[in-house]
């Protein structure tokens, strides 16, 4: 797997910023973008146990943009961790289960990044318990790798995402920019994000006509 980043321009022209109302007032080390059909294929399988924990890993692209000196991913794929070992407040990631992603990644994603991973709480709350922050420390080191934590019976989630100075904060969660290319309608329904003020006044526009 390659560990540079993809020097490229930040799509935020073709891509829907959902805010955590007050993120604004921090700046994460990197911005996510979030395809469509990756943010499809999270909450199915988010949806897809409402008792347990579920959860898996976050395939895409680490990215930076020279001319505005911004780090940011895009999310575009997601692997399912298999359901073996998990239990109602339990995710873990087993050996096989670790091997058998990375054959994923070498077979169906050669060349992209390992960007992060996500997991439910039933139940639970968006946050990062003592053990998910061990997990994410351990198995996704990089700066620029994310967690993101869903709640599937309240339909919220959040991304975890490192500060400037490389600190996760397992009780600050931030929304995204969903990627639409174009004029696809939004696919995101969850209910603790809002639109960012110029996504807002376009969304009206498009609505009058
Ligand atoms: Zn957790």
């Amino acid at each position: 797997m390659l560990q540079q980043p993809r020097f490229t321009s930040i799509p935020t022209r073709k891509a829907r910023r959902w805010l955590i109302p007050g993120e604004e007032a921090i700046s994460p080390a990197v911005q996510v973008f979030l395809s469509q059909r990756a943010f499809v294929r999270i909450c199915a399988h988010a949806g897809s146990d409402l008792e347990n924990e579920v959860g898996g890993w976050l395939v895409g692209v680490w990215c930076w943009d020279k001319t505005r000196q911004e780090e940011f991913i895009l999310v575009q794929a997601i692997i399912p961790a298999d359901h073996t070992r998990n239990g109602s407040a339990f995710l873990t990631f087993t050996h096989e289960s670790q091997l058998e992603m990375l054959a994923v990644m070498e077979a169906r994603y050669p060349g992209k990044h390992l960007v992060g991973w996500f997991h439910t709480h039933p139940r639970m709350g968006v946050f990062l318990s003592g053990y998910d922050l061990f997990l994410h420390n351990n198995f996704f080191p990089h700066p620029w790798q994310v967690a993101l934590v869903i709640e599937p019976h309240s339909a919220v989630g959040g991304f975890f995402i490192r500060d400037q100075d490389h600190h996760l904060d397992g009780r600050h969660h931030y929304g995204f920019h969903e990627i639409h290319n174009g004029l696809e309608r939004s696919v995101v329904h969850w209910k603790n994000l809002e639109l960012a003020q110029a996504n807002l006044a376009a969304a009206k526009k498009e609505q009058l006509r």
